[in-house]
């Protein structure tokens, strides 16, 4: 399954939130792919249009799509020198497809930052430099090799090498893995180095639960802001203390609570969102009355593509795929509205699924 590691220095609020996504858990009985350990929390990813969906079709359940969020703890300085556990760690983020960061940005004099004040930049700065480090050391090290290699002349290795110095001069210049352009072809080449600051990024700033509904005004977040928005990266204002509260609640009580604190939306609900788009996933539904589900697949992925995710019989026998637009189906109201209106299409094993795509497939068995 896919997953979003979550990173951080110690005492940024890590476990906290962890908390906050366990216990807003999703029913694992749903998810049979998804892994059952402590540190894996699977959490379902909020979308209004499973509501709609719902309305129209009247199913006997509905299934929000998922994925998974690894608590990623014990990333200190120095771990990139194995100090900690250390290797332990970075080994953990090789497995995840996304990293979310998460910095502090709350004041409490009872809880020690482990570098003496809160200063989110240099926080930023020490997690990202150990990450840049490990990658490094990886790049160096398929460079020697590859620099053997090159002397026989051969074009790929040719290509290996200058792939990898431009990565190498990008880390020793303090920039992730990401921030190097690459093409399809270099891609492929420097993938099972399974590089870590090659992976998506995102921020999350930890502030304090007073401070929630009003996050312009702090200077931390601002600090962070300016820095994502210059690795092109965004962030997600949270309080990890507030989401554990709110994890608690349901229904009416959790819509009364955040109202209270001047929030449309809990904060791990933003998080999610933001997560699966870094994951560059798209959702396309099924609808019959059994059930009404939401799945998940990469941007691109073609129908018969799409069919495997429910089960891998329907990708082998796939005939053609009964599809409709999510606004096409709202705006005639029903399968047969949408049907007569000529909304309804039948495509085929090329087809590229969009972003809310209904869908109803036919497969030899
Ligand atoms: P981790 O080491 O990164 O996992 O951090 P923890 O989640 O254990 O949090 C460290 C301390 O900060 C704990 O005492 C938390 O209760 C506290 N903490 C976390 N988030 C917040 C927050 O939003 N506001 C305040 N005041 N304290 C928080």
């Amino acid at each position: 399954a896919l997953s979003v590691g979550i990173v951080g220095l110690p005492n940024v609020g890590k476990s906290t939130l962890f908390n906050a996504i366990t216990k807003a858990g999703a029913e694992a009985a749903n998810y049979p792919f998804c892994t059952i350990d402590p540190n894996v929390g699977v959490v379902e990813v909020p979308d209004e249009r499973l509501q709609k969906l719902t309305e129209i079709v009247i199913p006997n359940r509905v299934v929000p799509t998922a994925f998974e969020f690894v608590d990623i703890a014990g990333l200190v300085e120095g771990a990139s020198r194995g100090e900690g556990l250390g290797n332990k760690f970075l080994g953990h983020i090789r497995e995840v497809n996304a990293i979310a960061h998460v910095v502090r940005c709350f004041e409490d004099s009872n809880i020690t930052h482990v570098s003496g004040g809160v200063n989110p930049l240099s926080d930023i700065e020490t997690i990202n430099l150990e990450l840049i480090f490990a990658d490094l050391e990886s790049v160096d090290k398929r460079l020697d090799r590859s620099r053997k290699g090159a002397k026989s002349g051969d074009k790929k290795v040719q290509e290996e090498v200058a792939v990898l110095g431009r990565l190498k001069e990008a880390l020793e210049n303090g920039k992730a893995a990401r921030s190097v352009e690459l093409s399809d072809e270099e891609t492929l080449i420097v993938r099972d180095l399974h590089l870590l600051t090659i992976k998506p990024m995102l921020y999350v700033a930890n502030v304090a639960e007073d401070e929630v509904a009003n996050t312009e005004e702090n200077d931390l977040v601002k600090k962070v802001r300016e820095f994502a928005a210059s690795e092109g990266a965004e962030v997600v204002v949270i309080s990890a203390k507030v989401e554990s509260e709110i994890a608690e609640l349901e229904g009416e009580d959790k819509q009364m609570f955040l109202e209270e604190l001047g929030l449309q939306e809990s904060g791990l609900d933003r998080l999610i969102k933001s997560a699966y788009k870094l994951l560059g996933l798209i959702t396309y539904f099924t609808a019959g009355v059994q059930e009404v589900r939401a799945w998940t697949i990469n941007r691109g992925t073609k129908a018969p593509g799409a069919a495997g995710v429910i089960h891998t019989d329907f990708e082998k026998g796939f005939i053609r795929a009964e599809t409709v637009a999510y606004d096409d189906l709202v705006h005639y109201g029903s399968m047969n509205a949408a049907k007569e209106a000529g909304k309804v299409r039948l495509e085929g094993k090329e087809y590229i699924v969009n972003d809310g795509d209904v869908m109803h497939f036919r497969f030899n068995v």
